[in-house]
């Protein structure tokens, strides 16, 4: 309870425009941390967070492959409790060959910071791993082309929480139907792990009037993830 009014007042001085988070909450066990990838069973075929980096840079499976600049593939935790997915690399990704950098990524690393972690313990990736141009949004043939990376990606992760950012991502996870009001406010499930879709930060930047949906969100993902 005390933890809640904490979170209740980090979020307030937000709402009047100062941080997401001024104080950082203990840091979360280490202990899924050290845990490796999983061995895989007998007659599957290896794969790993590399493996598919690797694969990822060298992909030619649909049209954004002539007109990126850099592939992203993600980055984290190697076993993070909670990971977060948002749609596709933008100017500043595309340039860097890392997830959410620039304003967006600065806000997310701030939503990150007030859950108590840093984002080198949890994994931060997109549905697509190159850049539409433009920022226009993606197309359902890239999704198609692409979503296997993301897939393996979870299956090796398999974060107890993941955290969509968007319509674009929830969709990946949840169904094609879905929109981002329609869905978030609610506990989904993608396999073991929890879905708790919110905002993208990008949305967010725009529209600073919706933080106090997104922080209930983030807070829903921390009641999962029990007291740190
Ligand atoms: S977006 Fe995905 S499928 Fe398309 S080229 Fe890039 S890595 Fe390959």
């Amino acid at each position: 309870m005390a933890t809640r009014r904490l979170l209740d007042r980090l979020w307030a001085e937000d709402a009047a425009g100062r941080s997401w988070c001024r104080v950082r909450l203990q840091v979360p066990p280490a202990a899924s941390e050290k845990r490796a990838d999983p061995a895989p069973a007998d007659g599957a075929p290896s794969d790993s967070l590399e493996a598919i980096a690797r694969e990822a840079a060298a992909c030619t499976r649909c049209k954004l492959a002539a007109s990126r600049t850099r592939v992203v593939p993600g980055e984290g935790a190697r076993a993070p409790r909670i990971v977060f997915v948002g749609e596709a690399p933008g100017a500043d990704e595309d340039r860097e060959g890392r997830p959410f950098v620039g304003r967006a990524g600065a806000l997310l690393t701030r939503m990150i910071a007030a859950m108590g972690f840093t984002r080198e313990q949890v994994f931060i990736a997109n549905v697509l791993k190159c850049r539409p141009p433009g920022n226009r949004s993606p197309e359902p043939d890239e999704i198609a082309a692409c979503g296997d990376y993301l897939r393996r990606q979870l299956a090796l992760l398999a974060p107890e929480v993941i955290v969509p950012l968007g319509a674009h991502a929830a969709r990946w996870l949840l169904g094609s139907a879905v929109t981002i009001g329609g869905v978030r406010g609610r506990i989904h499930a993608y396999g073991t792990a929890k879905v708790v879709p919110t905002f993208h930060p990008s949305y967010l930047l725009r529209k600073p009037e919706e933080k106090g949906k997104a922080w209930e969100d983030l807070q829903a993902a921390m009641a999962i993830l029990g007291p740190r």
